[in-house]
């Protein structure tokens, strides 16, 4: 049974090799799809760590669910891309909050506009599709925020978080991607790196893949909540 368990994250990232990476990623999937079944579901946010991990949960069982989280904000390259995984993936169920906010609102409160258009959608799909187990597409290597999770963790209770792909380098999910043929976002052929909302996305050249994320706020490199803040809430409070 899968379980939370604290382990030397940074020993695995150095000393496993791809082959050694995916096995393991596809076996932690796979043990949580036996535990959970239909309550496991994968969030995509339509970057290339979550398609790597969509199309490694697709080998484990094509019924196994998703979500995505988008806003008003995305740029239409990820609307489009968002409309063509749907059409190859009807199992991806959208989410998203219109209600009014102030006029940028990420400009002046970054934090409250992400709780508001990503926190409070993904708290949506958590309850509504029933999930006691979601599977993330996070990578400690991505930036300095990333650095201290773990490949199964417990932070609300009733939910385990899965971050089967935790130890991978940027440059094996490229190799993973291209060795599969995964359709990926296109503007990675732009330039960036991470991907967000358009207001608060930079291409970076940066060593810290994260750091063209909310540039010039308090925010910069950082998280927009849904890693961070609790997601599965007594009685749905604050959905
Ligand atoms: S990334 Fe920017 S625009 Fe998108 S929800 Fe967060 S603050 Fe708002």
């Amino acid at each position: 049974m899968l379980q939370a368990v604290e382990e030397d994250i940074r020993s695995l990232v150095e000393g496993l090799n791809f082959k050694q990476k995916v096995d393991r990623s596809l076996s932690l999937i796979e043990q949580a799809h036996k535990q959970f079944g239909d309550e496991l579901v994968v969030a995509n946010s339509l970057g290339k760590d979550s398609v790597a991990v969509w199309h490694l949960a697709k080998k484990i069982s094509p019924d196994i669910r998703g979500f995505i989280v988008t806003t008003r904000f995305k740029p239409p390259e990820t609307v489009l891309f968002m409309e063509e995984e749907v059409a190859r993936y009807p199992e991806l169920r959208v989410f998203r909050n219109d209600t009014e906010i102030p006029d940028k609102l990420y400009e002046t409160a970054p934090d409250r506009c992400c709780d508001l258009l990503k926190v409070a959608p993904a708290r949506q799909a958590i309850a509504e599709m029933n999930v006691d187990c979601w599977v993330t597409g996070l990578r400690c290597t991505e930036g300095r925020t990333r650095v201290d999770f773990q490949e199964v963790e417990q932070r609300d209770e009733g939910l385990l978080k899965l971050n089967p792909i935790l130890i991978w380098y940027e440059r094996e999910i490229w190799e993973y991607l291209a060795l599969h043929g995964v359709p990926v976002n296109p503007l990675y052929g732009e330039g960036y790196r991470s991907l967000g909302c358009g207001p608060c996305t930079r291409i970076t050249t940066d060593s810290n893949e994260r750091a063209g994320r909310w540039v010039g706020t308090s925010k910069c490199g950082g998280e927009c909540g849904i890693h961070t803040r609790p997601l599965k809430l007594v009685d749905g409070a604050g959905i």
